[in-house]
This record gives structure tokens, sequence and C-alpha cells, in this order.
């Protein structure tokens, strides 16, 4: 559907390709590698117990690479948005560049890079230093912590949130993921029955199963179309 009009309540889904032109490496597809690794070497929780070194060293070079990122254009139109209309952003993502661009109302649902979480059974989480985390590194309350991200085969906790979000909105953006990881994935096929979704993904004709406005582009390019089509006249 095509709509030209502004929405009041929007909603965006986020996935690696929101970050791409941040240099932050997009993830190939469930069978791919990850930055040179396969998934079940550094993102499930077997490969915690098993290589922890293994998985540690990861996640702390991901760290290591989001603290020399920027926010990109596209990180701040979204920001920009938030002073007109209602803006909720779910990420897929666990960088904090929306943050950085300066949106407030931002759902992770996979974790967040610069976090770390207790090995106890209280899960407390903590805002990270720097960028590495080591072997020796406890918690206040004497546990191990580890990466506070949701590994593939655990439960996603913001999912519940996220799902009610959607279906408050009056219009969805989804941008830059290939909607191959469940259960987020699922949130693009849960809007209210003629609710516009828009698209940004440079392979958004083939990705698109859901009826959306397909913008075949980067995300800063789709966002800065938008912008226009939306709020151009309030930049005369
Ligand atoms: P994905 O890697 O499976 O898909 C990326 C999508 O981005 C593709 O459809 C691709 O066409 C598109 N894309 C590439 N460049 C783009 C650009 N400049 N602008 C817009 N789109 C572009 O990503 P996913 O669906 O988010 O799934 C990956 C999973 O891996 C996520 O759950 C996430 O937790 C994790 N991950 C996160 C990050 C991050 O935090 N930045 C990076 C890699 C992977």
């Amino acid at each position: 559907m095509v709509t030209y009009t502004r929405p009041e309540r929007l909603v965006v889904l986020t996935g690696a390709g929101m970050s791409a032109e941040s240099g932050i490496e997009t993830f190939r597809g469930a069978n791919g590698l990850w930055e040179g690794h396969r998934l079940e070497e550094v993102a499930t929780p077997e490969a915690w117990r098993r290589q922890p070194d293994l998985v540690r060293r990861f996640y702390n070079e991901r760290r290591r690479n989001l603290m020399h990122s920027l926010p990109n254009a596209g990180h701040e139109i979204l920001a920009h948005w938030q002073a007109k209309i209602s803006v909720k952003i779910i990420t897929q993502n666990v960088d904090d560049l929306h943050e950085r661009a300066g949106s407030k109302d931002v759902l992770h649902l996979h974790g967040e890079l610069m976090k770390s979480r207790s090995c106890g059974p209280n899960e407390t989480t903590r805002r990270m230093k720097g960028w590495e985390m080591t072997a020796h590194d406890r918690c206040p309350d004497g546990f191990q912590i580890r990466p506070h991200i949701v590994w593939f085969g655990e439960a996603v906790p913001n999912m519940s949130t996220a799902m009610e979000l959607v279906k408050s909105a009056d219009c969805l953006v989804v941008i830059g993921t290939s909607l191959q990881v469940y259960p987020a994935a699922q949130l693009a096929f849960e809007t209210g029955a003629d609710v516009p979704i828009h698209l940004i993904d440079p392979d958004a004709n083939s990705l698109n199963q859901m009826g959306a406005e397909a913008w075949p582009m980067k995300a800063s390019e789709g966002l800065k179309k938008l912008d226009n089509r939306w709020f151009g006249s309030d930049q005369c």
C-alpha cells in the first residue's frame, strides 16, 4: 500500500543492515559465517559452555569495533523524527548506534553488546566500561559474567513487548533485516489490518512477503526519501 500520510505512532524494526553504513558487518544467513565464524562456534549457549574463551574473544572484538564506529545518517534521521511523532524502535542489533544517535525508545530483542550479564540466578546486567571481558571478571555478587546477548536457542525476553508495540503502530518501517531470524522476523507480519509497511533494504523486492512498499536501497537513502515524503515541508 502506498501512503503519503505522515504516521503518528511509528514503529521501526531494524536489523544488521541498519548499521552496515557504520562499517559493522551484517550476518549472512542462518548457515553462513559471521565475521569468519560459524554461528554455533560463537553464538549459542553450547559454544559458551564448550569454548568460553573463543566466545569472549569474538564478542570482545565486536565490542572493540563498535567503540570505533559511529551512527550513520539513517540512525540520525530516526532520532530526529522523535521530535515530530512517536517513534518506537525495535532492533535485532546488539550495537548501541540508535542510542548514540539520540533515539530514546529502543527495545533490544537480542541483547546489548556493551552490557554484561551475571551467570547467577538474578541475571543482573551492567554497562561495560571498555571493550574487554576476561575470564576473571565477576559480578559484585561473585558470579561469573557473560555477554548480554540472546544467543541462538535462547528465549527472547522482549518479544511480547515488541509484539504489543507492532500491534499498536499506525505504520511500520522495516530496515536492513533478512527476516531469517525467528521469532524476531514474525514481527513484520503482526501489524493491524491496513497498516502501511515500508521495507528498506537493497534486497527489499525479494524479501517483501508482507505487501510492504519496497525501497530497494541502503538504509540512509530510504530513510532520506521517507523523511522527505513525510516531513519535507517542515524543513523549508
Ligand atoms: P542479516 O545479516 O541476516 O541481514 C542483513 C540485511 O541487511 C540483508 O537483508 C541485507 O540485504 C541488508 N543490508 C545490507 N546492507 C544494507 C544497508 N546498507 N542498508 C540496509 N540494508 C542493508 O541481519 P538480521 O536479519 O538483522 O539478522 C542478523 C542477526 O545477527 C541479528 O539477530 C543480530 O542480533 C545479529 N547481528 C547484529 C549486528 C549488529 O548489532 N549491528 C551485526 C550482525 C549480526
